[in-house]
């Protein structure tokens, strides 16, 4: 079989006997019926899915963390009355209750992906809980996967559920290859979170033989099913050169000339706390805490929001923890919040801050939780808004931070009129943190969820790297700190020149830290410096990236 091609999503090689995920729950006949006891059969369906409900919940206490709450989720999923009043009533109609279990799900699920977007990706929540409703109403084994094996080995299926991946480790999948999804799905934010090479949207790679040894690049997203020894041999070098290479730099992130430039971690939630500092992050300068509200029917309550700050607090005693306060709506949407109205636009919308303007109880309530987490913690504790346009946003947050008795508010950079008005805004905010994810997004008019545009996603674009100067220097000028915490952080050489143009911290997934701190401790302020004016002077990403590169001549040791 050839090399397939996919998304590399979590950068790593992984080598290994293939686990093919078959999810081949037969499908009930459509002419399945019940036996005529419509009640009998209704209880039968509604005790299942209950079951149903209980595991995934079970499991998710055994998980702990952020898979505890992916899963608590996909329980209030099946415990859907909507979807429980669909299949009552397709039993009611005759069929059985496996039979109207498939259909009303399907149904949903069509709901779904029409959405698009998060809710789209969450349509392989709703497959698995179906597959495991109609097992147990048909006495069928129930779908899962090995939690434990005598080799680390590739998980390769169509699209993973959080159920499936909650209770593996890193010791037990060497990598994860998938059809489907996108870098926001579940496979992606749990792979980078356990630092193992994935890649996803992998066309044809179910057809790899279930046992077949597999070599995996979650960087360049190459997957090649039976390597030969010399291949998985030089990944292998290149790979333990790199990692050798990358574990001679520690300690906090500086330029080689003293130029201190801490680097921290980004985080969705308590479970990714360990991988931040596995690989020495400095403190947290991203917390998504979306996590926490999506997928459910009521806010969470104060006291669990409160639980869940304070242990990321706790993991950092003295350390900086930035907490960015609800990025929901658009195609995040609050399942508690009265129906919105539909936005031909979702990303131009109602989304991040302008979503609490509008909600305010809901900002409140997490400022407060916030507040009393940090008054229990030595962590200091710094609040941002994500999607802030304007200087008045920007003192509007501000002013109810200080009030909740929150002495550090900040706000995101990631539209461009707040790059454009940087010094403005800087006069208001306590510090900024620049979101290039959402930045490029906005700057080049290219939504960040479609493949096919992601050459105009690029962070090494020139006019992005104009923003990001122009925020870096509005901060300066009011003499605030200016960190990044969008992917461009991660990228080691991207990461030299950001701090060439003013960046004074930088925040990513855990596992890029060790390679970003390499690069930074091998080439003076200077340099960075000089690369940055290189970068702006080019008028094209590629040429942004070689002009770079020309002033920065330890990456040459680096293998990157
Ligand atoms: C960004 O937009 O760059 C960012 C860090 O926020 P998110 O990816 O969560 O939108
Ligand atoms: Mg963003």
């Amino acid at each position: 079989m050839t090399a397939l091609t996919g998304v590399g999503v979590s950068p790593g090689i992984g080598f290994g006997p293939a686990y093919v995920l078959a999810r081949e729950t037969p499908v009930p006949p459509s002419d399945a019926r019940h036996g005529g006891d419509a009640q009998a059969e209704r209880a039968r369906a509604a005790r299942v899915l209950e079951q149903v409900a209980a595991d995934l919940e079970e499991r998710g206490v055994r998980a702990g963390g952020e898979a505890q709450e992916i899963l608590n989720a996909q329980a209030m999923m099946a415990r859907d009355p909507g979807l429980a009043t669909g299949v009552a009533a397709l039993i009611d109609a005759g069929g059985s209750a496996a039979r109207a279990v498939y259909e009303e799900f399907g149904r949903y699920r069509e709901l779904l992906v029409g959405a698009g977007g998060y809710l789209g990706e969450r349509a392989a929540d709703l497959d698995d809980i179906r597959d495991r409703a109609i097992a147990l109403l048909e006495g069928l084994p129930m779908p899962g996967l090995p939690s434990q094996a005598a080799e680390p080995y590739v998980l390769v299926a169509r699209d993973l559920a959080p159920a499936d991946t909650a209770l593996l480790s890193a010791d037990v999948v060497a990598a994860f290859v998938t059809e489907q999804g996108g870098p926001t799905s579940h496979t992606a934010i749990l792979a980078r979170a356990m630092g193992v090479p994935a890649v996803v949207a992998c066309p044809g790679a179910t057809s790899i033989s279930p046992g077949a040894p597999v070599l995996v690049d979650g960087a360049s997203g190459l997957v090649r099913p039976a390597p030969s020894e010399e291949e998985v041999t030089t990944a292998r070098n290149a790979a333990s050169a790199r990692e050798a290479v990358l574990a001679a730099a520690t300690g906090p992130g500086m330029t080689s000339d003293g130029h201190a430039v801490p680097l921290l971690a980004n985080i969705g939630g308590p479970r990714d706390v360990d991988a931040a500092l596995k690989y020495g992050a400095e403190g947290i300068g991203l917390y998504r805490t979306e996590f926490l509200f999506l997928d459910r029917t009521s806010a969470p309550s104060d006291e669990e929001q409160e639980a869940a700050y304070l242990d990321v607090l706790n993991a950092f005693p003295g350390g900086r923890v930035v907490v960015r306060t609800l990025d929901a709506g658009a195609d995040k949407p609050l399942a508690f919040l009265p129906p919105q109205e539909e936005e031909p636009n979702p990303a131009l919308g109602q989304r991040g801050l302008r979503l609490l303007r509008a909600y305010p109880q809901i900002l409140n309530a997490q400022l407060g939780a916030l507040a009393r987490a940090a008054a229990k913690s030595s962590a200091k504790l710094q609040v941002m808004a994500p999607m802030v346009a304007t200087a008045e946003e920007t003192a509007w947050y501000v002013a109810v931070c200080r009030e909740a008795g929150l002495p550090s508010a900040g706000v995101m950079i990631e539209i461009p009129s707040a790059a454009l008005r940087a010094s403005d805004l800087a006069a208001e905010a306590d510090f900024f943190s620049l979101g290039t994810n959402d930045l490029a997004q906005y700057t080049f008019a290219a939504d960040r969820q479609v493949g096919t545009l992601t050459a105009l996603q690029d962070a090494w674009q020139p006019a992005l790297l104009d923003l990001v100067a122009l925020a870096a220097t509005g901060a300066a000028e009011r003499g605030r700190p200016c960190g990044v915490c969008g992917e461009a952080a991660g990228d080691p050489v991207l990461a030299c020149v950001l701090v060439g143009l003013g960046v004074t911290s930088l925040s990513m997934g855990a596992p890029a830290l060790p390679a970003v701190r390499a690069a930074l401790s091998r080439h003076t302020r200077e340099q960075c410096l000089l690369a940055a004016q290189a970068a702006l002077t080019a008028v094209s990403a590629p040429e942004a990236r070689e002009a770079a590169r020309s002033h920065l001549p330890g990456l040459a040791g680096l293998a990157l």
